[in-house]
């Protein structure tokens, strides 16, 4: 089955049955917030938190304090190899594996950027599969997870929303994928040698406010220090959505001071309604609302996320008016973040040019508001999945956005 674009559909589906928001060929797919549930992944230690890990334990027959320890290795050392535990006695190990079920293997590993980058295609346990790229700068190591297998949202212009959305990742398959990371940068896979994971987005397939109870334990597991979880900076840590209002106004709630990214795109409803489906029920105006909301209770600078696509949204009065929405909210309170964009298979569109990119930024910054445009680092890596590729890209803008060196540079 092909979808509107043309583009195969991946091996996403765990049936035969399409799943909900799926598109034929000659359908648009369709806004979905009801993932079509084919079971859920089996429990793993990760999915609870450590109080919940200990009671699994006693219910299992084992001393309470056996979840610390399987707890550092997992959030320490990076393992789940019963064998690599020397402290765990054998006896107990056939009981401790039901607890550790592998959730997220490898199927295909591809390298770029002179093996600085390195994007990993996983199966999950029920043939699912999703995809994370891990990259390496020279001063910090990102990467980009998975929320979901496919995506409900179905934003025209991105891969895994032409899809549709399969199922939700559980909190164990989301830290999962880091874990994997975690463990690759330690052994030394990326080129330069071993090195330490520093920063995590939530900008690989699927919308993560979509499938908020496993993002917000799995944001725990990112940032609790060990043996909770891996003990991160929730600063080094960005949640990108589409623009789901009541979940963004719960997340400010949270008190887990992670960086916001706002998929945005369109400064005015016209054409957003067009680009991002969600937009029929969050208006533009509602949206930036809310993301001035999360900067006021949390302190982070918010991220506006915008592809810039030849000739749709790329005007110099289209920069204007984002300048205008953003300062009419107060200053220096947001970053806009343009990126090319990075055309899926069969689109009919296109990456702005060199020309519009420039005017668009010149016209932001003439009007006070911070931004900055990246180059394609990447852009090796195959183009079949359009959206990781260019989440790659965003995950560098991203992660330099809260540092002072970032302002500066994006201020020049
Ligand atoms: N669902 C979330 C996170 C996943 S997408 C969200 O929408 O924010 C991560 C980012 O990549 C989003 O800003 C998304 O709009 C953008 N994106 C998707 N497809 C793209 C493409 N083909 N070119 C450029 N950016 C794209």
């Amino acid at each position: 089955m092909s979808t509107r674009a043309g583009m195969p559909r991946p091996e996403v589906r765990p049936t035969d049955q399409p799943p909900e928001g799926a598109v034929s060929a000659d359908a648009q797919p369709m806004l979905s917030f009801t993932p079509k549930r084919r079971g859920k992944a089996p429990t793993h230690l990760v999915d609870l938190d450590l109080a919940a890990r200990k009671k699994a334990l006693t219910d299992l027959g084992l001393p309470a304090f056996r979840a610390d320890q399987l707890s550092r290795h997992y959030f320490d050392r990076f393992t789940v190899d019963l064998q690599q535990m020397p402290d765990i006695p054998a006896s107990m190990r056939d009981a401790i594996a039901s607890l550790l079920p592998s959730l997220v293997e490898p199927v295909i590993t591809q390298r770029a950027d002179e093996g600085m980058t390195l994007k990993h295609l996983w199966r999950l346990f029920d043939g699912a599969t999703v995809e994370s790229v891990l990259m390496r700068y020279p001063q910090r190591t990102t990467l980009c997870v998975s929320s979901q297998a496919g995506c409900g949202m179905a934003c025209p212009f991105c891969a895994t929303g032409q899809m549709g959305l399969s199922r939700n990742l559980s909190t164990a398959e989301i830290i999962d994928q880091v874990r994997q990371a975690q463990f690759a940068c330690r052994t030394g896979e990326l080129s330069g040698g071993p090195t330490r994971l520093t920063n995590i987005v939530f900008m690989g397939m699927g919308e993560p406010l979509a499938n908020y109870k496993a993002v917000i334990a799995a944001l725990h597991r990112l940032i609790d220090p060990s043996p909770e979880g891996f003990g991160m900076s929730a600063r080094h840590i960005t949640v990108s959505t589409v623009g789901l209002v009541p979940a963004i106004d719960k997340l400010a709630r949270e008190g887990l001071p992670v960086t916001l990214a706002i998929s945005l795109h369109a400064p005015d409803d016209d054409l957003r309604d067009e680009l991002i489906p969600v937009n029929s029920r969050w208006k533009v105006a509602e949206l930036l609302d809310a993301a001035r909301r999360y900067f006021l209770a949390t302190g982070r600078r918010v991220s506006i996320e915008y592809a810039l696509i030849k000739d749709m949204n790329d005007h110099v009065r289209r920069a204007k008016l984002l300048a205008d929405e953003l300062n009419a909210r107060g200053k220096g309170w947001a970053h806009v973040n343009p990126i090319p964009l990075n055309p899926t298979p069969g689109t009919i569109w296109t990456a702005s040019t060199r020309r519009a990119q420039n005017a668009f930024l010149a016209t932001l910054r003439d009007n006070g508001i911070s931004t900055s445009i990246r180059d394609t680092r990447g852009s090796d890596i195959d183009g079949a999945c359009g959206q990781l590729a260019t989440a790659v890209k965003d995950s560098h803008r991203s992660a330099e956005l809260n540092t002072l060196e970032g302002n500066k540079r994006a201020n020049e």
